[in-house]
């Protein structure tokens, strides 16, 4: 007897499922995409104790013929393909054919579907060993259901592997709430142990979108984020980015798609990461969902049977594009931009902002400071972030320095109500710290020194890029043993290092050699940069390392030149710094991506008077 021999059919598909099928949330994930393939506009999801006992998912889609079902069933039998040039450009969410023979072999599986609703419909059920398929007619209106027990019963070591029921269900509502994010033209339900968790309606204008983000992300995320939307000739990214000050201590809310697809991609990751590099507390994830379009032949999906990852032709220009419009999006936030002027009413009784998109549960808006501040009453703020050591109390600077008291500008107008700027005019200073100020809204609340210190930082940033980066010569050329590859990418990117004041050669075939580093980096560990540079270029096409470092010398530079004197502010000075403010990029977090500034408006005030108005 020959020693090989074929698998079983259904053997072969269980190792397939070993690909697919890793908990109750990736059949979930399986079977709704065949039901957006199938054009569904409403799905509903009923599940038993976390999915392992039953998931059963109904969609009013396309449904499928008697004769189309056992093939629905097969392993590499799919509607979807037919030819090379298709897999090229795949605009369906599945291809690979081999989801439900891979779920089929792996628990038991019924499918009923119809594909007209004037005849009746048919049900297969496949248990058995060689997973031959019975068809039987039964009763089934348009459309298709999915019904999977016991998932893993014949595979226990699979088994084993399942979490607690809670745990497991996490996984499948993140997976519902990812496809809701991906589809507002499809209503989704999802209930749970005979339980409503959610309901999401179809609907696709700016309120309904709005309302659907609101719902899967937290009213929290949309009070404190901007619309985006950037648009090229070859590619389209538009979606909610969370402020800085609305930032997570994991990355677990962050929503990425591509063509509707839901990706987890190293590229974009880091593409958002150096957008938000600049105001971000170190150590915490920024939140935001996001889709980008392109044309489907510019990104290959067919890399992971799983379909997470995608490869873009282009990866350069991704990320560029990507980079650059959050980090443009993220620098022209305004104090005008974050304050409530445009609020109109939404039905649900909420708020929507009509400029940055955003739905408010209260009618003021606690814009600048974390979403806990918003109508739980002032001084209810928890930052987010750890404070400044030492307490703003040393750190308080005197604004003068930068605006001498002759410099009226900012200077209130008697009488001029109507043309009050966004962040008002300052009243008092409080304790040395704290900017009071008057504005249309009601009172405005400025840390002085944090708002001094990006105004400053922004500064030497400016200057910098004007003036262009100092650089100087080393004594000794610093020698840096690199691989091939490292030579070549440097040599490929000498412009790039140039333009960052630094000089580097390639001294041989392993090796390059400083010469030349930016006056800034003159304590820095420059080798240690170097490598890391070479390989975030060989990895992502693209670097902001040394901007960093340098970025950061400035950063310190700014926060020590804002701390020096403790000079009382005059009310002169305290308005310049609030036109500043409001002209200066990024101004609503400091360097270390706190917030500077809160407003607290009259209905807020009047609720802590308990005035009825
Ligand atoms: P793929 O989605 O990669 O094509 P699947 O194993 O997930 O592979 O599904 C196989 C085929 O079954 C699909 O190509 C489709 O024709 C059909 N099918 C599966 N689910 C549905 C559904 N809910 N409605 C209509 N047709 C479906
Ligand atoms: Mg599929």
């Amino acid at each position: 007897m020959s020693r090989i021999h074929r698998l079983s059919t259904r053997l072969a598909n269980q190792i397939a499922a070993g690909e697919v099928v890793e908990r109750p949330a990736s059949v979930v994930k399986e079977v709704l995409e065949n039901s957006l393939d199938a054009g569904a506009t409403r799905i509903d999801i009923d599940v038993e104790s976390g999915g392992s006992k039953l998931i059963r998912i109904r969609d009013n889609g396309s449904g499928m013929d008697a004769q189309d079902l056992p093939l629905a069933l097969a392993r590499h039998a799919t509607s979807k393909i037919t030819s090379l040039e298709d897999l090229e450009r795949v605009g369906s969410l599945g291809f690979r054919g081999e989801a439900l023979a891979s779920i089929g072999s792996v628990s038991r599986l019924a499918l009923t579907t119809n594909s007209d609703d004037g005849s009746e419909g048919c049900t297969a059920i496949c248990e058995g060993r060689e997973m031959e398929v019975q068809v039987r007619p039964a009763p089934h209106p348009q459309g298709t259901t999915v019904e999977v027990r016991d998932l893993f019963f014949n595979t226990p070591a699979r088994r084993k592997f399942l979490r607690t029921e809670k745990t497991e269900f996490n996984h499948l509502e993140e997976v519902v709430k990812r496809l809701a994010l991906s589809r507002f033209d499809v209503g989704f339900s999802l209930r749970h142990n005979g339980k409503v968790i959610h309901n999401l309606k179809s609907g696709t204008s700016d309120a309904e979108r709005q309302r659907r983000v609101a719902t899967v992300c937290g009213p929290a995320f949309m009070e404190q984020a901007i619309y985006i939307e950037t648009d090229l000739p070859d590619f389209r990214l538009w979606g909610w980015v969370g402020l800085p000050t609305f930032s997570r201590s994991q990355a677990d809310l962050q929503y990425f798609f591509v063509n509707g697809r839901v990706i987890r991609d190293r590229l974009i990751a880091h593409a958002v990461k150096q957008a938000y590099r600049d105001v971000l507390y170190h150590g915490r994830h920024p939140a935001f969902v996001l889709y980008l379009e392109v044309d489907p032949a510019q990104v290959d999906v067919n890399v992971h049977p799983t379909k997470h990852e995608v490869r873009f032709r282009d990866g350069r220009t991704v990320h560029n594009f990507i980079f650059s419009s959050l980090h443009r999006a993220l620098a022209d936030v305004r104090p005008a931009d974050q304050l409530p002027e445009n609020v109109v009413a939404a039905d649900d009784g909420g708020t929507i902002n009509t400029t940055t998109g955003e739905i408010s549960s209260q009618g003021g808006l606690a814009w600048g400071a974390p979403s806990q501040a918003a109508g739980s009453g002032f001084g209810s703020y928890q930052p987010a972030a750890r404070p400044l050591a030492g307490g703003a109390m040393e750190q308080v600077s005197s604004y003068g320095q930068l605006h001498p008291p002759a410099n009226q500008a900012g200077l209130p107008e008697q009488g001029a109500a109507e043309d009050v700027p966004p962040l008002g005019y300052a009243v008092a200073q409080l304790k040395g710290i704290y900017i009071l100020a008057e504005n249309a809204q009601g009172m405005v609340v400025v840390d002085m020194h944090a708002a001094h210190e990006r105004i400053t930082y922004e500064r030497l940033k400016q200057s910098r890029d004007t003036d262009g980066i100092r650089s100087q010569p080393l004594l000794v050329p610093q020698a840096v043993a690199v691989s091939q590859r490292e030579v070549e990418v440097a040599a490929e990117h000498s412009e790039l290092f140039e333009r960052l004041g630094l000089a580097i050669e390639v001294g041989g075939e392993e090796s390059l050699l400083i010469r030349q580093i930016p006056v800034t980096l003159r304590d820095s560990n420059v080798e240690q940069l170097l490598r890391d540079v070479l390989s975030d270029l060989i990895e992502y096409g693209s670097t902001d390392r040394i901007e960093a470092h340098l970025d950061e010398i400035l950063s310190t530079m700014a926060c020590h030149g804002s701390v020096r004197a403790n000079r009382r502010l005059t009310i002169p000075e305290m308005n310049a710094l609030l036109r500043d403010m409001e002209e200066t990029e990024r101004s609503g977090q400091c360097n270390h991506g706190r917030p500077t500034w809160t407003q607290l408006s009259l209905e807020e005030l009047d609720k802590l008077f308990l005035r009825g108005r």
